[in-house]
């Protein structure tokens, strides 16, 4: 989060919430700051809870984002519920990997996934995300789109409940909950993380398919907007690109189409 330096004393803070002092110093100057709380070891707190067995077969709700790493284009996450019933029809209908389908197809199998499964799509426009990144950090932001996206879908499917939620993991699970709990509506219950998510149940893999679906078309209707093609992910295209906006309407209009924090 910030390196600062005093009195000869070098303090770190870290997105886990850990704050570190060093230099001869360091434990005058930490006192200055708060009680102690580290009464658990580190380690102990930063474990990843152990996946059930069988995960792959249960009822599970999957969520994953897409769109964090494009300079243009929105933020979008989506939260979807495979019940274990509908397993076989989601693998017959080719579900899989986003990364491993192409753009057409993963349009295409996203509007049957919509009508098949239960979902929760949220979507933040480049606009909004330019409004909200000064005081939400880009992890936090993730974590709060996360929480909401599953706890409206919990809300729509009640009383169905999923054996598990899964979530793709972005960030270590001590820092995602942190953050949850500045939420109203916290998650926390039959919550894991693992990266690659959509490896381990279908829910991930159905998660990830609607979100590069609207961020896809998000991006298109942004492009048709402006009337330029607005590439996906960063590099020097979208540098090409920006240089061009900017000419034409300067800082506020790059702001309608792209993540001004990159
Ligand atoms: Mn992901």
């Amino acid at each position: 989060v910030f390196t600062a330096k005093k009195n000869g004393t070098t303090i770190t803070a870290y997105t886990s919430g850990k704050v570190m002092f060093q230099g001869a110093n360091a434990e005058k100057e930490a006192n200055c700051w708060g009680e102690k709380q580290l009464t658990k070891s580190p380690q102990v707190k930063s474990k990843t809870s152990a996946l059930p067995e069988n995960l792959s077969s249960l009822s599970v709700l999957g969520s994953d984002e897409v769109g964090n790493g494009s300079y243009f284009g929105p933020l979008t996450v989506c939260a979807a519920y495979v019940d274990q019933a509908k397993l076989k029809q989601l693998k017959q209908l080719g579900v899989r990997d986003s990364k491993e389908l192409k753009d057409p197809q993963i349009i295409q199998l996203a509007n049957i996934l919509k009508d098949t499964i239960p979902y929760q799509l949220l979507v933040l426009t480049p606009k909004k995300y330019n409004e909200i990144q000064p005081t939400y950090n880009a992890v936090r932001m993730k974590v709060a789109l996360h929480n909401q996206a599953i706890h409206l879908l919990l809300k729509k499917i009640a009383p169905a409940k999923p054996d598990a939620i899964l979530i793709d993991q972005f960030t270590p699970e001590t820092n995602f909950k942190k953050y949850a709990r500045l939420e109203q509506n916290q998650i926390q219950e039959k919550l894991y993380f693992v990266t690659k998510g959509e490896q381990y149940h279908l829910a991930v893999a159905a998660a990830s398919i609607i979100s590069r679906a609207s961020f896809l078309e998000e991006l298109d209707k942004e492009s048709a907007e402006i009337g330029m093609n607005l590439p996906s992910g960063a590099g020097t295209k979208s540098d090409q690109i920006a240089a061009k906006i900017l000419q034409q309407g300067g800082i506020s209009l790059l702001a309608n189409y792209a993540k001004l924090h990159f």
